[in-house]
C-alpha cells in the first residue's frame, strides 16, 4: 500500500457471537480488561509492500510460532482508549486521533511501522460498531479499546527490527474504576528501580516499560500502598509519574505538572486537562517537581491536592505518600475540590453532559 492508497477492511462476522443474555451477564459486573467482545480488528504489515489484509474477524486466540520475535525481544507497543454512550444515545471516543499520533510516536521509537492515522481510527469504528451492544449504557461504563502492534518474524537474529508486524485491537467493557465513590490512593516512592532513562522508552507506550515496572508495583503494595511513583533516573528527586497515570499538583487555584522530559508517558487525559484548566479558572504549568517540594508543600499547606489522571481512572486523589524514610499525607487525605471539579468536568465532556467547545468528541454511531 502506498500512503495514498486507503486501507480497505474485510468484514467476516462472528457465526458464534454471545447470546444478548450472556452479554447482559458480563455488561452486569464488567470489572476491567477481564472480558473481550465478539470481534477483533487485525491488519498485517510486511516491509516492502506495506499494510494489507485489514479485517474485522472473530475474536480468538492467535497461532504463532515460538520463535516470533515479539516472544523474545518484546518489540511491542499499546494504546488505550474507551468508547462512551452519551446521554442522548450516540457511542463516542474521546480525541482518537491523539491515540493514533501517539501510537506513531511510539512505533517510531521502537523502529516499527507507523499506521496512517485514518486506518488507526477506522479500525476502531469498525470494531465498535460491530460490537455496539457491548458498549455498556450504566453511567460511568465504557468500552475498552486496546489497540497494538506486535513483531511478527519467526527467527532469534538480534541486529535488525522484524520486517513484519500484526496491529491489532481488542474491546473489553469496563465498570467505573471507582465503584463506591471516589477513593485516595497512597502511593509508594520507588528509589529503588527506574522506570525510564534518558535515551530510553519512557515516552513511547510499550509493554516492556510496564514489564520493568511489576516488581516495584509489587514492592509499593508490600509497603502498604495501592501504587508505585516513579521519580527521575539519575537523582531519584524529581517526580515523573504515578503507575500508568500522570500526576498534577495543586497549590491553591494553580495545577502544576511535571515537563515531559522524554521519560514521561504524554498522557492524553494530562494534555486535556491543561487545556480545559483555563475554563475552569485555574492556571497551569510544567516544570520539574522534587519529592522535597512535594513534601514541603504539603507540610506548608502551600500545596492542597495531588491527583494522577489516565484514561482508565480518570482523575484519581493521591492521599498519602511514603518513602524509605519519610511518610505524609496530602492536605487532610481526602479528595480535594479542585480534584473532583477537574474531574466532573472532563468526564462530563466525554460523557456528553458538558458542551465539547473542542472538538475533542469523536462520534462513531
Ligand atoms: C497510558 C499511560 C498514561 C496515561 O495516558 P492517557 O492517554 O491519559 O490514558 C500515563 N502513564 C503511562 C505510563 C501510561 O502508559
Amino acid at each position: 500500500m502506498t500512503s495514498a492508497q486507503k486501507l480497505s477492511f474485510d468484514v467476516q462476522h462472528n457465526d458464534h457471537a454471545r447470546t444478548a443474555a450472556e452479554r447482559e451477564q458480563v455488561l452486569a459486573n464488567p470489572g476491567f480488561g477481564q472480558t473481550f467482545t465478539d470481534h477483533m480488528i487485525m491488519i498485517d504489515y510486511t516491509e516492502g509492500s506495506g499494510w494489507h489484509d485489514a479485517r474485522l474477524m472473530p475474536y480468538g486466540p492467535l497461532s504463532l510460532d515460538p520463535a516470533t520475535s515479539v516472544f523474545h525481544y518484546a518489540q511491542e507497543l499499546f494504546e488505550g482508549l474507551k468508547a462512551y454512550r452519551q446521554v442522548g444515545g450516540s457511542i463516542v471516543a474521546f480525541r482518537p486521533h491523539a491515540n493514533a499520533a501517539r501510537f506513531n510516536r511510539s512505533a517510531a521509537r521502537m523502529a516499527m511501522p507507523e499506521l496512517p492515522e485514518d486506518a488507526f481510527v477506522e479500525s476502531l469504528e469498525l470494531l465498535v460498531e460491530a460490537d455496539k451492544e457491548w458498549v455498556p449504557t450504566t453511567e460511568g461504563h465504557s468500552l475498552y479499546l486496546r489497540p497494538f502492534m506486535i513483531a511478527t518474524q519467526v527467527g532469534l537474529g538480534v541486529n535488525y527490527p522484524s520486517k513484519t508486524y500484526k496491529y491489532m485491537v481488542i474491546a473489553s467493557p469496563a465498570a467505573s474504576y471507582f465503584t463506591g465513590g471516589i477513593k485516595p490512593v497512597s502511593v509508594w516512592l520507588s528509589t529503588e528501580y527506574t522506570r525510564a532513562a534518558p535515551g530510553g522508552t519512557g515516552f513511547a507506550k510499550c509493554g516492556g516499560n510496564y514489564a520493568a515496572a511489576f516488581l516495584a508495583q509489587r514492592q509499593a503494595v508490600e509497603n502498604g500502598c495501592d501504587q508505585v511513583v516513579w521519580l527521575d533516573a539519575h537523582e531519584h528527586e524529581y517526580v515523573e509519574e504515578m503507575g500508568g497515570m500522570n500526576l498534577f499538583f495543586v497549590f491553591g487555584n494553580k495545577l502544576v505538572t511535571p515537563e515531559l522530559t522524554g521519560t514521561l508517558l504524554p498522557g492524553i487525559t494530562r494534555e486535556s486537562i491543561l487545556e480545559l484548566a483555563g475554563d475552569l479558572g485555574l492556571e497551569t504549568e510544567e516544570r520539574l517537581v522534587s519529592v522535597e517540594e512535594w513534601q514541603e508543600g504539603c507540610a506548608s499547606g502551600e500545596l492542597t491536592e495531588v491527583f494522577a489522571c489516565g484514561t482508565a481512572a480518570v482523575v484519581t486523589p493521591v492521599g498519602s505518600v511514603k518513602g524509605e524514610d519519610r511518610s505524609w499525607t496530602v492536605a487532610d487525605g481526602t479528595p480535594g475540590p479542585v480534584t473532583m471539579r477537574v474531574r466532573e468536568e472532563l468526564v462530563g465532556i466525554q460523557y456528553g453532559a458538558r458542551p465539547d467547545t473542542r472538538n475533542w468528541i469523536h462520534k462513531i454511531l
